[in-house]
């Protein structure tokens, strides 16, 4: 549904309407404009700057500057941990406004804005300002005539490109290890939720981040990325969102032959082998496809269930999913919001009805939530789709369940890994050595045993296959947000003795 001026007016919301370039709000070059839309109403609720690619330029002319004059890269390492810590407190004080904006604008509940997106957003400042001090090379053993050493260098300028689904989270987890290590940052969110990194940019001045060494430009998507990954003044790309998006940027970026760090798209499966706890199973099968209303990489869509209980778990699930409060992302009992778009919304109803086509049979939902114009669907489980159905096949990211038997471990292997993608995986048994040779087997970046989307600052997070390359969290994220310098310097022989010295 449109909206008038006057309803904005009267939803009391005000968003900045400027770029942070260079330490200072600025208004956008050509004075563009992008609406802000609520998926819980489908209403305009306000807009941000857009920018126009002078806008770009300049972000990443600040950038550069601030990171070849070193006021950020020639600090110690406890220099930029303070700041980085100082970063994570003011999240924490401001967590309200930070969680309400999340809410807002991604249509996530406020239940989990407040203890997943903007604690864990926090807690990765404070890990990387940990980890700041203790950045070091090291001394190489070797038999040449010299000491030889390395230094881990900060790249320069990170362009870092966001997704929609999880905006604070994977914003901090690049902003914060590339600023521990010294570099300096131009980021553009996505077009669809910019609220959060303009509250960011706030808060990274207030802890006192020098000017220019963060900047953000809100605004349009490709253009503006593309703009980004183009540009001779950025030196590496750190980049989370869609397969499709991701090889474009890395084939940009590959003919540049700059660094990128590829964080891409998902398509789990959840293994459930006939010995697990099931009291236990059912909730974390959920939690593993509805959480974020299934908007995030590491969802589990694909759920495989051992044959002997395969139509038990197929019958409580069905019933279950019912029980789980949808509704309006402001409630505090809501644990199912809408979708983030209109497109969203359409995307995943197109693939259940193909799915539906393909002989698949809908346990439970399938169809549109009306309530108050928003972009809500139930969430839906559908069983007997061969394996080579889209649903099965393609990320579905919405509240999408597809459920497969097998007989055997190694047709569970199998059926896991044959998709294109390998985010995460999970495996539900009571058997401790199945979990390690299955885990072993699996083709994924992350594998939980026993639950799902157990997450940490400290634990690496990334991918194999179409999924991508890169780590974050853990101290493997600074690899990527540093170079190594080797430094070899000669060490002469002594001088030769003297001759007709004193006898
Ligand atoms: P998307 O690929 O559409 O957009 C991601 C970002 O890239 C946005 O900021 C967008 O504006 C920008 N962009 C679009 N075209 C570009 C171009 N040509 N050059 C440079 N930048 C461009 O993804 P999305 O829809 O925002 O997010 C959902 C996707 O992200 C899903 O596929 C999901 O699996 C993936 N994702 C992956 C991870 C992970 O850690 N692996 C985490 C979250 C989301």
């Amino acid at each position: 549904m449109s909206s008038t001026d006057a309803e904005i007016a009267t939803d009391a919301r005000a968003f900045r309407t400027e770029l942070f370039i260079g330490g200072r709000w600025v208004a956008p070059a050509e004075g563009g404009r992008l609406e802000v839309i609520d998926p819980s109403t489908g209403r305009r609720v306000g807009e941000v700057a857009a920018a126009s690619i002078s806008d770009v330029d300049a972000a990443i002319a600040a950038a550069r500057a601030a990171f070849d004059d070193g006021r950020w890269s020639g600090l110690s390492g406890r220099q930029r941990s303070r700041v980085l810590l100082r970063v994570a407190s003011l999240m924490r004080e401001r967590l309200e406004d930070l969680a309400q904006a999340e809410s807002l604008d991604v249509g996530k509940p406020i239940l989990f804005t407040r203890m997943i997106d903007v604690p864990n957003s926090a807690d990765l400042f404070e890990y990387y300002g940990t980890l700041a001090p203790h950045i070091d090379g090291s001394v190489r053993d070797t038999p040449l005539p010299a000491f030889a050493y390395t230094r881990r260098e900060p790249r320069g300028v990170v362009g870092a490109i966001s997704p929609f689904n999880f905006p604070l989270i994977l914003s901090s987890s690049k902003i914060a290890p590339a600023l521990a290590v010294g570099n300096t940052i131009v980021h553009k969110p996505s077009p669809l939720t910019p609220l959060s990194a303009i509250l960011m940019s706030e808060i990274l001045a207030d802890a006192g981040v020098p000017d220019g060494v963060y900047n953000l430009i809100t605004g349009g998507g490709s253009d503006l990325g593309e703009a980004l990954v183009r540009h001779p003044g950025v030196d590496m790309i750190a980049f989370t969102g869609s397969t499709k998006v991701g090889r474009e940027v890395a084939s940009v970026a590959g003919r540049l032959l700059k660094p990128v760090a590829a964080e891409l798209g998902g398509n789990a499966a959840n293994i459930v082998f006939a010995d697990a706890d099931l009291d236990k199973v059912i909730g974390t099968v959920i939690n593993s496809f509805v959480f974020n209303t299934g908007q995030f990489c590491m969802a589990a869509p694909r759920l495989l269930v051992e044959r002997p209980i395969y139509e038990t778990v197929v019958g409580i699930l069905a019933d279950a999913v019912t029980h789980v409060p949808l509704g309006r992302p402001s409630d505090d009992a809501t644990v199912i919001g809408p979708l983030v778009s209109a497109a969203q919304l359409e995307r995943v109803e197109a693939m259940v009805g193909d799915a539906v086509a393909a002989g698949g049979t809908v346990a439970t939902g399938g169809e549109r939530i009306d309530l108050d114009g928003g972009f809500y669907y139930a969430p839906t489980v559908i069983a007997g789709l061969g394996n080579d159905a889209d649903a099965i096949q393609e990320e579905v990211f919405g509240p999408v369940l597809t459920v497969q038997p097998f007989d055997t471990e190694s047709e569970a292997i199998a059926l896991a890994n044959s998709t294109d993608y390998g985010l995460a995986a999970g495996i539900q048994t009571t058997d401790i050595s199945r979990a390690h040779r299955v885990a072993n087997a699996l083709h994924a970046g992350i594998i939980w045993v026993n639950g799902w989307a157990m997450l940490d600052a400290a634990v690496p997070f990334g991918g194999v296959k179409a999924s991508g390359w890169g780590r974050e969290n853990g101290p493997e994220a600074l690899e990527s947000y540093t170079r190594m310098k080797s430094v070899t310097i000669a060490i002469d022989p002594p001088a030769a003795p003297e001759h007709g010295g004193a006898s």
